[in-house]
């Protein structure tokens, strides 16, 4: 068994779990650093570390084309090429071919993109991208999907919602293959990846499909693309519930914390978004009491901490007044600050999801946390 549900929620459906990987445990719900170009932005492996990461995520589109497998593989995989040696999960790219590639074209077997960096020509098979993956080392890794943009015509969301289908099984065969070769590889966790758009009928259809492969956990992919947040609650709320009880899900690039709250309790377990460090490099800052744009006026003799409640450096060590000079000046410092608050307020506030979920006061903490928590920055 490589999930366990440890806790669940008597009124909703929020729990806490173990997901059981080579590479240590990822205690559930949890926030994962967006590390795209095996680094998350502008932080050391020890920073991430102390603002209490236990997994970061990468991605295998951006590696392929930068440094390229060969450099990474000869550096004895991800984890000690980026000197990382907790869990990484690896996002397939599928999202990356389709929004960054400067071509993309599905062919029979698989797609064919030009790259974003130099435009040179490549093709990706969904079996190429899990050898890929496993080259890396990955702990945790993803099939190639395809992820419609938002609005789309129900017609083309169900034809990449059979698209990907055909992928899933296609990777989940790569992955027996790789494991019937090398056993070590029988560790890595493939996850299947639920798509569908907004169309209510596709996600509940997409997921039935993926639970005939039955993977070690599912991925709900294609939300938080420019839909209007209820409608990404209503999605999420007929989504989570198809997916097997017994198994981690994962909301992909999402979100926001009230996004996450709501996200847990509808029984979703792992999240990632570049939320915290983007806006962290922009100057904005996230606290108990809602958002702080930090270049403004307001805050030029401020000599309080971002957040009191926070333990991260940069609000044991600095003043708002500090982190908004640091900004004024545009020098790199603020962004590391910032980037290392928000990391840290983002993965604490779901470590203390999971305690309030293991203390059985999980309803009394989001009431707390939504009342404290002002969505307009203030
Ligand atoms: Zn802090």
């Amino acid at each position: 068994m490589i999930f366990q549900v440890t806790h669940r929620d008597a009124r909703t459906s929020a729990r806490a779990g173990v997901l059981k990987t080579s590479r240590g445990e990822i205690h559930t719900p949890v926030f994962m650093p967006v590390g795209t170009q095996a680094t998350v932005k502008a932080l050391t492996s020890r920073e991430l570390l102390e603002a209490g990461a236990e997994v970061i995520l990468s991605n295998t589109y951006h590696l392929y084309l930068r440094p390229g497998v060969k450099v990474i593989e000869g550096a004895g995989g991800l984890h000690s090429f980026m000197g990382w040696d907790k869990p990484i999960l690896t996002d397939s790219g599928g999202f990356q071919i389709f929004s960054l590639a400067a071509f993309s074209k599905v062919r029979k077997d698989g797609v064919e993109f030009q790259s974003h960096i130099d435009g040179s020509r490549h093709f990706l098979t969904p079996e190429e991208v899990v050898r890929i993956q496993c080259s890396f080392g990955s702990d945790i890794f993803m099939p190639l999907d395809e992820c419609v943009k938002y609005p789309s015509e129900e017609s083309v969301v169900e034809k990449s919602v059979e698209l990907t289908r055909q992928w899933a099984g296609r990777s989940k065969e790569a992955w027996r293959a790789l494991v019937r070769e090398d056993g070590r590889f029988e560790k890595n966790i493939l996850f299947g990846i639920v798509q569908g758009g907004t169309i209510a009928r596709l996600r509940k259809e997409a997921a039935r499909q993926l639970l005939d492969l039955d993977f070690p956990g599912y991925a709900i992919g294609g939300l938080s693309v420019g839909e209007p947040n209820e409608l990404m609650a209503e999605i999420l709320s007929l989504t989570a519930p198809a997916l097997p009880a017994e198994k981690p899900r994962y909301l992909m690039g999402v979100g926001m914390p009230l996004d996450l709250l709501e996200a847990v309790s509808q029984g979703v377990d792992m999240f990632d978004c570049v939320v915290p460090t983007r806006n962290g490099r922009h100057g904005t800052v996230f606290t108990s009491g809602g958002r702080l744009l930090l270049r403004e006026a307001k805050y030029v003799s401020d000599l309080r901490p971002l957040d009191e409640k926070c333990p991260c450096y940069a609000c044991r060590t600095h003043s708002r007044a500090y982190l908004r000079h640091l900004f004024n000046s545009e020098e790199h410092l603020g962004g590391r600050l910032a980037s290392l608050h928000n990391l840290t307020f983002f993965i604490q506030l779901l470590q203390s999801t999971r305690r309030a979920i293991e203390e059985k006061r999980f309803h009394e903490f989001r009431l707390a946390f939504e009342r404290n928590y002002n969505e307009e920055d203030s």
